[in-house]
């Protein structure tokens, strides 16, 4: 089955970090047209995946866009939709991995006469989206789409709230490459007290943060927290502000002067070898404050047999199991982070437990072998694709 993916991004962002192994397992087949160029282009081309940068114009439909600026921008996509339609004919299935992907898709799949499967891959919920582009999401994918993968129950349940058609949805896991995290987490752990001292943390027990600088991130809850640990617990922040946050950049740069907390938690930028420093990490704390559709950070530090405590909500306490694979705390609060760091701190027992199981159950649950298994036989339903066409429900 030759499948088009088509993404709206061109950063590294966690639904093109999963479009990246997915599409590894259908690079013979595939091509990943995306709606702007970057790092995540250099990537899949480094994987040996056929990409193409499907337009030149920047795509500005953003998650909180109202009605008004959703029409003028829709100008600016007629000529991507109409080169992609053109582009489609080559292809069996238009694939959808993210939500501006889905508004193009759904036009080009019912031009062009082929299924549409959306990957969703966001809580479509209120505290995510405006109300018009959720009303949007929901009645294209429902009109349109044959297939709705969503990465976790908690995204499958905020479709169906929104609206979104039972019959459609499929929950399917991310899958990670379970063999490199563990030879990588590896060379971390070996380089652990250089990297350490190199970040000027040596004789610490370093808490890591992997993701992009964002309010419902909630990096500020763990600089609270840190904030309320012994001296010898710090923190590192992995990541960057990928779309515009630079406020809130401003805001915990201020958070860690004000709290006195600069030699202990450490702004690092955006990182391309993630699991290196997780296994350099003696805890990985996930804080978002809203819930998380899949998070994954959180088996990402599981695989590397790096201890998580992860926020209570969305996808995550489908991962997590509080105290036997890791921790799970209330998101936003501060004080019940800051008591679960310093229990990890001091119990080196209880932390070599969840270390380990955590790493059983990813490696058995998250592998990227049960993901493309799984969506191969989704996809596999779709053969009788003109029996699936859009056309045809119209009756
Ligand atoms: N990540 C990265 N470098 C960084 C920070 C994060 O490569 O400096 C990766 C991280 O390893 C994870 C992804 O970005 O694979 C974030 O995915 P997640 O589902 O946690 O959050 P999202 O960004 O999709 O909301």
């Amino acid at each position: 089955m030759k499948i088009l993916f088509l993404d709206q991004s061109g950063k590294l962002g966690g639904a093109e970090l999963s479009l990246l192994d997915l599409a590894t397992a259908f690079r013979e087949t595939c091509l990943v047209g995306l709606f702007a160029d970057g790092p995540f282009q250099a990537a899949l081309t480094q994987r040996q995946i056929p990409v193409q940068v499907l337009t030149q114009q920047t795509v500005n439909v953003s998650k909180d866009t109202g009605w008004l600026k959703g029409v003028a921008s829709l100008r600016t996509l007629l000529p991507l939709i109409s080169s992609t339609t053109q582009l489609a004919k080559n292809y069996d299935v238009i694939y959808a991995n993210t939500q501006k992907a889905l508004v193009v898709g759904a036009i080009v799949a019912f031009l062009s006469h082929r299924p549409l499967v959306y990957h969703l891959r966001d809580i479509l919920s209120a505290e995510h989206f405006s109300s018009t582009n959720l009303r949007i999401a929901i009645a294209l994918a429902n009109r349109f789409a044959s297939l709705v993968i969503a990465n976790s129950q908690a995204t499958a349940d905020a479709f169906l709230q929104a609206g979104g058609r039972s019959e459609l949805v499929k929950v399917i896991y991310n899958g990670f490459e379970v063999e490199t995290y563990r030879q990588l987490a590896q060379q971390g752990r070996q380089t652990q007290q250089t990297w350490k001292q190199q970040i000027g943390l040596g004789n610490h027990f370093v808490v890591g943060h992997f993701s992009r600088l964002s309010p419902w991130k909630g990096q500020h809850v763990l600089i609270e927290a840190i904030a309320q640990c012994p001296d010898s617990i710090a923190a590192v922040l992995v990541g960057d502000a990928l779309f515009g946050e630079t406020d809130y950049v401003q805001q915990l740069h201020q958070q860690v002067d004000r709290l006195g907390l600069r030699d202990r938690v450490k702004f690092l930028g955006f990182q391309q070898n993630v699991p290196q420093l997780m296994a350099a990490c003696d805890l990985v704390a996930h804080t978002s404050t809203a819930p998380e559709p899949f998070g994954r950070v959180i088996t990402e530090a599981m695989l590397c047999g790096t201890p998580i405590v992860a926020a209570a909500a969305g996808g995550a306490v489908e991962l997590v199991h509080d105290r036997q694979t890791g921790w799970l705390t209330e998101p936003g609060n501060s004080a019940q982070l800051a008591t679960v760091i310093q229990e990890a701190a001091t119990q080196p027992n209880t932390l070599n437990q969840l270390r380990q199981a955590a790493l059983e159950s990813a490696s058995q649950n998250f592998s990227i072998r049960n993901t493309v298994t799984q969506i191969h036989h989704a996809l596999d339903e779709l053969t009788d694709i003109k029996a699936l066409h859009p056309l045809k429900s119209l009756g």
